[in-house]
């Protein structure tokens, strides 16, 4: 019998309460919340409150703490590595961990090529800097992304994000030079050969010396966990080298095992010219990394790239822990295992209950998607009701895509089976109960 979630109060309880009354008189509010939660220590797969009640973590802090939040490796290379020094700049003197750190990535990373690996601290940094870089080699200026992609929210990255409100609403005007291509999203019948002729027709449209990069997830993360029409990611592939564009492959929600792959392209067999990695690179430490080609990589010009904090020793010392748990030969397998109980629980809904379009998404990024029968329209009201019924039974989930309706999965790599089964009983039912009320009403 499983203990979790284990609740002593209503959630949020009233010491959370109080912790979110100051919060809304000290924060800024443009910081959104999930839950208004605070928490005081985090399991493999559970996060404990103020108030000792103690969730499921079906969320990993948005895919950054795939091995655990409370990771003991992680924890013992980071005091480890405090114990020494906490910050140089890479940019003034040197540590190991940095070199460590892109040595791993330019062996893992897809593409039977040499490598270089620049380290910075976020998933948006590395988007700029991957289009500084492209731009550097190609000599060429634009963008081309993909519609419902999400790539940040700096201002370049707002840009490349599809996602109007509440990324891009009132913080304009952005930088242009960034064109959206139409996306291959398999549910809404948008298939990869009609995607792929107006991508094409896009870069002839805009000229053949226009496009530096042409960037794009292989599963979207923030726009709906969508896995695009199979062959989408190897025709962008082949237009990107046909037009001499450099492919840059988002994994930054996707990547470092979320999938049950290593990298998420590797599942399509296509190798990005630089791929980026964030999120569960540090170990829930600020991390990211801009891989690829080593004539592309070299194109910036010493002095060009870097940043005060850009890979931190700390965070450095925490990716070797992750690196160490993804090598691990058990942990890609289990992440399958995750996969098939997610469908398992899921899958049943599809023919039970009108407005469940569709369960998709590989290994441990898993959505479910709700839209009214026959004309797909999104409804992100039951997607909203439905976490707020996992919230308030002790379960982290997190909703997604561009019009909200969609519910992902983002458990940590390494959640007990018994916990993983616990919080999608707790899903399942509260679709079952939203669902029924909605036929009552
Ligand atoms: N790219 C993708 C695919 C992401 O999912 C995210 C974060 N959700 C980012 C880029 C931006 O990362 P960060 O929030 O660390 O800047």
């Amino acid at each position: 019998m499983t203990t979790v979630p284990l609740l002593r109060t209503e959630i949020p309880g009233p010491r959370s309460r109080e912790l979110h009354a100051q919060r809304e008189a000290a924060v800024a509010a443009g910081f959104g919340i999930t839950l208004p939660v605070f928490i005081a220590r985090a399991g493999t797969s559970t996060l404990e409150d103020v108030d000792g009640n103690t969730l499921i973590d079906l969320a990993s802090g948005i895919a950054v703490t795939s091995v655990g939040a409370a990771n003991p490796q992680v924890r013992a290379n980071v005091a480890a590595q405090l114990e020494l020094f906490t910050h140089t700049c890479f940019m003034v003197t040197e540590y190991e961990g940095f070199v460590r750190v892109a040595e791993w990535l330019n062996q893992h990373i897809p593409g039977d090529f040499e490598k270089r690996t620049a380290l910075f601290s976020t998933g948006a940094e590395a988007v700029e800097n991957a289009v500084k870089i492209a731009r550097a080699h190609t000599g060429r200026p634009a963008v081309l992304v993909i519609d419902e992609a999400y790539h940040g929210r700096s201002l370049l990255t707002m840009a490349m994000t599809a996602k109007e409100h509440p990324y891009k609403t009132s913080f304009g005007p952005f930088p242009d030079a960034v064109v959206r291509a139409p996306n291959a999203n398999p549910l809404r019948g948008e298939g990869a050969e009609p995607a792929l002729a107006e991508v094409e027709r896009l870069i002839v449209e805009h000229g053949r010396e226009y496009f530096a990069a042409l960037v794009v997830e292989p599963i979207q993360g923030e726009g709906g966990f969508v896995v695009p029409a199979p062959g989408f990611l190897r025709g962008l592939r082949r237009i990107a080298d046909e037009y001499g564009i450099v492919l840059v492959v988002d994994e930054i929600q996707s990547g470092l095992g979320r999938t049950g792959r290593l990298f998420a392209s590797e599942h399509e067999g296509v190798a990005g010219d630089i791929t980026l990695t964030a999120k569960a690179l540090g170990g829930g430490l600020p991390l990211s990394a801009v891989t690829g080609r080593s004539d592309i990589m070299d194109a910036a010009h010493p002095g060009g790239l870097g940043g005060t904090y850009a890979g931190n020793p700390l965070a450095c010392a925490a990716a070797l822990a992750v690196f160490d748990a993804l090598d691990e030969p058990g942990l890609l397998p289990r992440v399958a295992g995750i996969e098939q109980t997610i469908r398992r629980h899921l899958e049943p809904l599809l023919t039970e209950i009108d407005a469940v379009a569709e369960v998709r998404g590989r290994g441990a990024m898993m959505a479910v998607e709700f839209a009214d029968p026959g004309t797909l329209a999104p409804r992100s009201d039951l997607a909203q009701r439905i976490a707020a019924a996992c919230h308030a039974a002790g379960v982290l989930a997190l909703t997604c895509g561009t019009h909200g309706n969609v519910i992902r999965l983002l458990p940590p790599l390494v959640i007990e089976e018994p916990v993983l089964n616990a919080g999608l009983e707790i899903l399942v039912a509260s679709i079952r109960s939203v669902a029924a009320e909605e036929a009552a009403a």
